[in-house]
């Protein structure tokens, strides 16, 4: 299994970490020659999702990643990366890659709780430590959406088919449920395929 990180900016270290630590090997996407590389999953890491959305229209990696997005590669986007595939952010008019059919809100806790910790249930798996970091939430979800993880009435984590989102930082805690998910969702994939 083989998981492309998109490297351009952002927290992308930490989810090395973790997936080298769960013995799942990843490459860093930071050009377009990149792509060539066999890839089982993809994952978009916090940073800002409008730095992420111009570096990745620069490096000419914005429209070959949309296609295999939509084509079905599993892709796991945490904070910012739930804003880059979110259908519609709320507060912002940006769209990025828009695959997932989530209405997000930017810096949704605004300024005075830029930063907290949580514990909550993730999708039946027990109580997990969740980092939230100038984060969004999610607003609202389509048909085929499923919520994972829900904060004070906010969704904090959902999936569609092969998009996993999570709005806080699971690479910042040290457990490893959420990415022993999305290496079971790769896992799943590869036996449809
Ligand atoms: N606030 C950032 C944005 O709007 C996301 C923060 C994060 O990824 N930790 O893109």
């Amino acid at each position: 299994m083989n998981i492309g990180i998109l490297a351009v900016q952002g927290a992308f270290i930490e989810h090395e970490q973790i997936l080298s630590r769960l013995g799942a090997s990843c490459f860093e996407i930071r050009q377009k020659s990149d792509l060539s590389r066999p890839m089982d999953g993809l994952i978009i890491p916090g940073g800002e999702s409008t730095v992420q959305g111009k570096l990745l229209r620069d490096l000419g990696l914005f429209q070959p990643l949309k296609e295999k997005i939509e084509a079905g590669l599993p892709v796991f986007g945490t904070c910012a990366g739930l804003l880059l595939l979110a259908r519609k952010i709320e507060n912002d008019e940006r769209r990025h890659f828009a695959t997932m059919d989530i209405v997000a809100v930017r810096n949704a806790y605004g300024r005075q709780l830029g930063s907290f910790s949580a514990e909550a249930e993730y999708d039946g798996l027990g109580s997990i430590p969740m980092t939230f970091i100038r984060a969004p939430y999610i607003e609202s979800v389509g048909e085929g959406v499923q919520v994972l993880s829900v904060v004070e009435g906010h969704i904090v984590a959902a999936r569609q088919k092969n998009q996993l989102v999570t709005a806080f930082h699971p690479e910042l805690c040290d457990d490893t449920t959420v990415h022993r998910y999305f290496l079971d969702m790769i896992r799943t994939n590869q036996a449809i395929d």
